[in-house]
């Protein structure tokens, strides 16, 4: 799996320009069918999205290009997911924010205790995309609980993502950073910047 746009059209014409690249050999992409249909989002964000499929014409290992605008096994939109993980940085609870983002306790309470876990991880693999976008960038300073200094990372990375590649949602490039695995039971190292 690998994240692109979430502009469909942009993704058929890169995949036919070859410019997506394997995540594993970083050979050539070509299309290669679609993955299954999955709902993503609630009440009028819902929407069904198929993601495209694709073949490194190199290692011809098959990859599932997931939009941006997702994270892998979830069926929320990454911008949902991360204002909750921010309003519980500024300090609200679990039933605030389920209010707040417009999903059930629960669901809240799986993206929280699984962002706990990785959000070190998520922060130092945040400060290396903000320091490799922006050379000049200054020291972050510690915000006093590692789910806030991991927010600060996504914020600044992302503002620097933003004057220099164009992206302008910070969840989006939080997921493009992440492979799509920002809240994922995985081991597998998060892609690096060169890879981008
Ligand atoms: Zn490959």
């Amino acid at each position: 799996m690998t994240t692109v746009s979430p502009d469909p059209v942009r993704v058929e014409s890169e995949l036919v320009a070859g410019t997506l690249r394997c995540p594993s050999c970083s050979g050539q992409l070509a299309p290669w069918g679609w993955a299954r249909p999955r709902p993503v989002g609630r009440g009028s964000a819902r929407r069904r999205v198929r993601p495209r499929r694709s073949i490194c014409q190199q290692c011809r290992a098959t990859h599932v290009l997931l939009p941006a605008s997702m994270l892998a096994r979830r069926g929320d939109w990454a911008a949902v997911i991360g204002r909750a993980l921010e309003l519980r940085a500024a300090g609200l609870g679990q039933r605030p924010i389920a209010a707040a983002v417009g999903v059930c306790r629960s669901t809240v309470r799986g993206w929280l205790s699984r962002f706990a876990v990785v959000a070190e991880e998520v922060r130092a693999h945040l400060t290396r995309w903000a320091l490799w976008l922006d050379v000049g960038l200054v020291r972050l300073e510690p915000s006093g609980s590692a789910i806030g200094d991991a927010i600060a990372a996504v914020v600044v990375a992302s503002g620097a993502a933003a004057s220099r590649l164009g992206i302008g949602c910070r969840w989006q490039f939080a997921s493009a950073a992440t492979g799509g695995r920002l809240l994922c039971n995985t081991s597998s190292p998060f892609p690096g910047p060169w890879m981008g």
